[in-house]
């Protein structure tokens, strides 16, 4: 299942992608922008904006009445029948919304802490922004957080 959420709704978009969603997010989009992404490309509109979900009766629409992102996500997670999985976590950048790409750690020495470097084998970088990823400490601390939310991945 493929997204687009409205300008104000950042921070969910960020766990989407996070958790491997296509998820399209611009800051500046305006409505007929987000109407016309999700006709185009056949993805489910998330918003909290009564306005937009009127303009949007005949499509595919969620609409949040949370403000806090987690809640929306559970919100989303109720109404839609999407499948989380943990091989899908990091595949996609957060900021970008690009697939990452398998790295070779030696190509990227310098950009790499050094205790990461010596402990962890598998690296992947998104091609836009070029930031790198790993499954560190981090994945628990988002796993936590998420299970604290109520929502498990599978
Ligand atoms: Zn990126």
């Amino acid at each position: 299942m493929k997204f687009v959420c409205d300008d104000n709704l950042g921070r969910l978009a960020r766990w989407l992608r996070t958790l491997g969603f296509d998820t399209v997010f611009h800051q500046d989009f305006s409505d007929t922008a987000v109407l016309t992404c999700a006709l185009n490309e056949q993805r489910t509109i998330l918003t909290r904006d009564t306005r937009l979900a009127g303009k949007a009766l005949a499509r595919e629409l969620v609409l949040l009445s949370s403000s806090d992102p987690l809640e929306q996500l559970q919100e989303v997670i109720r109404q839609r029948p999407i499948v989380m999985r943990m091989s899908d976590v990091f595949t996609r950048c957060p900021c970008c919304n690009l697939l990452v790409e398998k790295i070779d750690k030696q190509d990227y020495v310098a950009a790499i802490p050094a205790y990461v470097y010596q402990t962890i084998n598998h690296f992947t970088r998104c091609t836009a922004c070029a930031r790198i990823f790993w499954r560190g400490t981090h994945v628990q601390r988002m796993i936590d957080c998420l299970r604290t939310a109520g929502i498990t991945i599978g």
